[in-house]
Formats: structure tokens, C-alpha cells, sequence
């Protein structure tokens, strides 16, 4: 990561159509942000390849898409009516303004003078809206402020349509809504963001048993006790923290090491990550055990992924205030059980997106920005020149293998400028690779092929240029060895 301060970086965002402040015409709504050409590619990349990697690419998770606003009821049964709460404080000494837990309260002092914090009374942050033109007939309902729920709501429909068998998962993309008292980072703390969550359900008397393999790697680990004891955090790798039971539940060590090569399949730094467990006040009521995944942001470290295990807590809920029964044939078990949720992995779009931000931006010798995103990230994955746009001939053959290549990949057409100002342009929003057609690529049919990250050129054969090209997004080939 280079060294850039966050407001440097919602600059550049602003700058290159990554992000914009929602209604900005207007002085802007502070927690909006509208995503621009660039930045609305770069988040729709980052959800389809964490829906590829966590539900197409497995046997035991499925998806589901709910709505962003429903029953009330729905919010009474989760708690998030009556319990869902964010204490205001204000600092005595400098007057910032943020939220922070109910069990802080007296602990924490400001995060920026470490002054003494008064509190200005609990909130909660969930956006009420009126359901119905007719005041009388209308309802007040809520956006919803997490994906999750609608996950629990839907369960049991969801469990019998995809003949779902345990263990298994429900995976959700979407919107969620947080009135935040103080939305400051950038996108990081948004009032309107999005989550890519999933519920993991499981046979309760299995909670110790995970079939699946956890990856091997090292990650810095920041237990709670290292946490009680003002230590510092440990580099180990995530299996031997469950053998010596930092880490307890191996479901648990299981998803931690799945989020994580999530993120560094996709070219994040793991120098920049580390897991962090909760401390004793810091856990739901429900929850024997939570970890985060924290990333070094320029503010710190921060969560940016959080899993923790529900138990039965949530289906329990909708069960009493439903009146239904939520529970399941379990074919192994021999009988209809309640499933426990031992861990949902719940992750921020936007603060994914930082990650994937502040990873991939780097300076040139010259001062330029090279935005290194992963190839299967980037918003644009080519962009073709002709070499020069009086060329009738160039052009044409320009504009050809363009029409081609969009049957498979977001591709743009640049004509204007120098053909160095063009690579700067491209470098500059991550485009991984622009092709050149010049003035020999009508007899020998090829194109020169450059490489955004070492300025490396190749000359290859037109008829080759997709196949080349899928190996080179996907990571299966690298650059160095074409011909
Ligand atoms: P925080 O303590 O930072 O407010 P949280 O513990 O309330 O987060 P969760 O309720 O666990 O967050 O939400 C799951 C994930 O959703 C978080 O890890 C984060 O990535 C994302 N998220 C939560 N609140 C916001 C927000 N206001 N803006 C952007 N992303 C958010």
C-alpha cells in the first residue's frame, strides 16, 4: 500500500469516477456516496467474484436476494427494535462527535485526543419508513439495517426448495441502512452500504466437528486474552491457533482462513490483516465466540469482516414471534432439530472495496498512479489504441478486435492523446492490459499486448488475442511467459 491518507484517496476516487458524495450538486448527505463509471465496475466485480468463490464455486451454500424493506414484525423478532442501540458521545476536550458501543461506555475515551467522552443518549440506528399512502392505513416499518435477517425469515422455504441437508449455508448481497451518528472514513462508516453475508447452519451436537479443510497460512492473530493482557499480536498460522484453543470453534478457524483467501486471491496485502478476537463485553449475548478480520487502514486498524456464531438464537426468535416451526429433518441425526448458526461471515462491500483500494494504489517513478488491482477486479480489462487515429485502416482494426473482445470483457476504445498518455490514463484506473494496433498488425495480423504493472510489451497474433487474454484475467498465465 502506498502511503496515502484517506481523504487523498476519496480525492483520487472523486478524480477518476470511482466514488462521488451522494447529491454533491446539492452539498451532499454526509454517509451517501454514488458510485461513478469506475468505482460502480470495481463493486460489481468484488460481489460476483465473492458470490463466485462463496456459493457457485460450493455444494453447500445457495443465495437468496430479499427485500431491502419488510414486516416490522421481522425487526421485533431479531431484537432490532428493542435492542439495537448506538450511545452518541461527544468529546469534552476537542468536540468530535462518533458512536460507540453500549459496553464502552466508560471505558473508551476519544479516539482522536484520547480526551474524556460524555454521552448524548442512546439511538437506534435503524431508518424508519412509512409503508401506504394513507396515514391511517399505513404501516412503519424499517430499511433494513443487515442482510442477515431476511436470511432467517426465509429459512425454512429456502431449506425445502434447494433440498438443502446439513450442514449448509444461505448467502445474501445486498443493501443495508445504518442512521450512523457520525459516518467519517470516507466510504468505510456510509449510512447506506452494502454487506455480502452468509449463515452458516449446522446440527447443534456438531459444533466441534468441521469437515472442511482450513487453509494453511500465517495471519496475525490478536487474541482476547493478548488483548486483556496489553500484548501484542502474534504472526501463527490460523490451524495452530486452534490447537492451542485460541481460536475455539474450528468452524470459526474455518471461515476466518475462507474470508481471508478470499481476500488475498484477489491481490490484498495479508501484511495488512489480522484477526481480532472479541473481548469478554464486546460478544453478543448469544455468541460463545467472535472474531473479526481487521485491516491497517490509514485510521488504524479496523473490522472490516466480522464472524460470529448465533446458536439458535435468531430461528428461536422467529419461531415464538411467527408461531411457526423452523425446524428441519436432519437425515443424519435421524430427527427434526433446530439448526445452530455457528458462524456468519459478514462483510462490507465498500469496505472491501477500500482494501482492494488502498492494496492495489501505487506511485510511479514519475509521480503517476498505477492502481495494481487484481485483473479480475479491475474496471476496464482492456483497452485498445490505434496506434494513430488518422488511420482510417488502424482505427477499423481497432474497432474490430473491441467488438470482439466485449463478447467477453468490459473494453474501451481510446484514441485521444499519445499512446503514453493512454497507458497513463489506463494505468491510472487499473486497466491490466492495452493492446496497440499499429501500422504492421494488417500484414503480420498481430497487436502489441502491454502489461499495466511492468510496462512489459508482446507482440501477439489477433486470432490469439481471447485466449491469451482469459488466461491472463484469470491469473493462470503470466504476462512473463507469452512469447
Ligand atoms: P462497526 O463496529 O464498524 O460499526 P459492526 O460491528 O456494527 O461494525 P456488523 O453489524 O458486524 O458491523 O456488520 C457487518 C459488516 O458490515 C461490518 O464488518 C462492516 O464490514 C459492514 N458495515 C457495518 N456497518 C457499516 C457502515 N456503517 N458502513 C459500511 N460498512 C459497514
Amino acid at each position: 500500500m502506498a502511503d496515502i491518507t484517506i481523504d487523498e484517496l476519496a480525492n483520487f476516487c472523486k478524480r477518476k469516477g470511482f466514488v462521488y458524495p451522494s447529491g454533491e450538486l446539492y452539498g451532499g448527505l454526509a454517509g451517501f456516496w454514488d458510485f461513478g463509471p469506475m468505482g460502480s465496475e470495481l463493486k460489481n466485480n468484488i460481489k460476483s467474484s465473492w458470490w463466485k468463490f462463496h456459493v457457485h464455486c460450493r455444494d453447500d451454500v445457495v443465495g437468496i436476494d430479499g427485500s431491502i424493506v419488510t414486516s416490522p414484525k421481522v425487526w421485533e423478532a431479531s431484537g432490532h427494535v428493542a435492542n439495537f442501540v448506538d450511545v452518541a458521545v461527544v468529546c469534552k476536550k476537542c468536540g468530535s462527535k462518533f458512536k460507540i458501543d453500549e459496553h464502552e461506555l466508560g471505558k473508551v475515551r476519544c479516539e482522536k485526543c484520547k480526551g474524556e467522552l460524555e454521552s448524548k443518549g442512546k439511538f437506534n440506528p435503524m431508518f424508519t419508513t412509512q409503508v401506504g399512502p394513507i396515514e391511517d392505513d399505513s404501516v412503519t416499518s424499517y430499511l433494513r439495517p443487515e442482510t442477515a435477517q431476511l436470511i432467517f425469515a426465509d429459512f425454512k422455504l429456502v431449506q425445502e426448495n434447494a433440498r438443502l441437508k446439513l450442514p449448509f449455508g444461505i448467502a445474501q448481497v445486498g443493501k443495508a441502512f445504518r442512521n450512523e451518528i457520525a459516518p467519517r472514513n470516507f466510504v468505510f462508516r456510509s449510512r447506506e452500504f452494502e454487506q455480502m453475508e452468509i449463515e452458516y447452519f449446522i446440527d447443534p451436537s456438531k459444533n466441534k466437528e468441521c469437515p472442511f479443510e482450513i487453509e494453511d497460512m500465517e495471519i496475525l492473530i490478536y487474541s482476547s486474552k493478548m488483548q486483556d493482557e496489553n500484548s501484542e499480536p502474534m504472526r501463527m498460522s490460523i490451524e495452530k491457533a486452534l490447537e492451542e484453543k485460541i481460536i475455539q470453534l474450528p468452524w470459526h478457524a474455518y471461515w476466518l482462513s475462507s474470508g481471508l483467501k478470499w481476500f488475498f486471491e484477489l491481490g490484498a496485502n495479508p501484511e495488512n490483516f489480522r484477526i481480532r478476537q472479541h473481548v469478554k463485553d464486546e460478544k453478543s449475548h448469544y455468541a460463545t465466540d467472535t472474531w473479526d478480520i481487521e485491516y491497517k487502514f490509514p485510521f488504524g486498524w479496523k473490522e472490516l469482516q466480522g464472524i460470529a456464531d448465533r446458536g439458535i438464537f435468531d430461528l428461536t426468535q422467529h419461531e415464538k414471534f411467527s408461531k411457526s416451526d423452523l425446524k428441519i429433518m436432519d437425515d443424519v441425526a435421524g430427527k427434526k432439530l433446530l439448526p445452530m448458526v455457528v458462524a456468519e461471515p459478514s462483510l462490507g462491500v465498500e469496505r472491501a472495496f477500500l482494501v482492494f483500494m488502498l492494496d492495489a494504489y501505487s506511485v510511479g517513478e514519475k509521480g503517476n498512479v498505477v492502481l495494481k488491482l487484481n485483473p479480475k477486479l479491475a474496471p476496464i480489462k482492456v483497452a485498445v489504441f490505434p496506434l494513430v487515429k488518422k488511420d482510417e485502416k488502424l482505427v477499423e482494426q481497432a474497432r474490430e478486435i473491441c467488438r470482439n473482445l466485449r463478447e467477453e470483457w468490459n473494453v474501451v476504445y481510446d484514441e485521444s492523446g499519445s499512446v503514453g498518455r493512454r497507458y497513463a490514463r489506463n494505468d491510472e484506473v487499473g486497466t491490466p492490459f492495452c493492446i496497440t494496433v499499429d501500422g504492421d498488425s494488417g500484414k503480420k495480423k498481430d497487436v502489441t499486448i502491454r502489461n499495466r504493472d511492468d510496462g512489459e510489451q508482446r507482440r501477439v497474433k489477433i486470432k490469439d488475442l481471447k485466449d491469451v487474454l482469459r488466461g491472463l484475467i484469470s491469473g493462470e498465465v503470466l504476462f512473463s511467459s507469452l512469447q
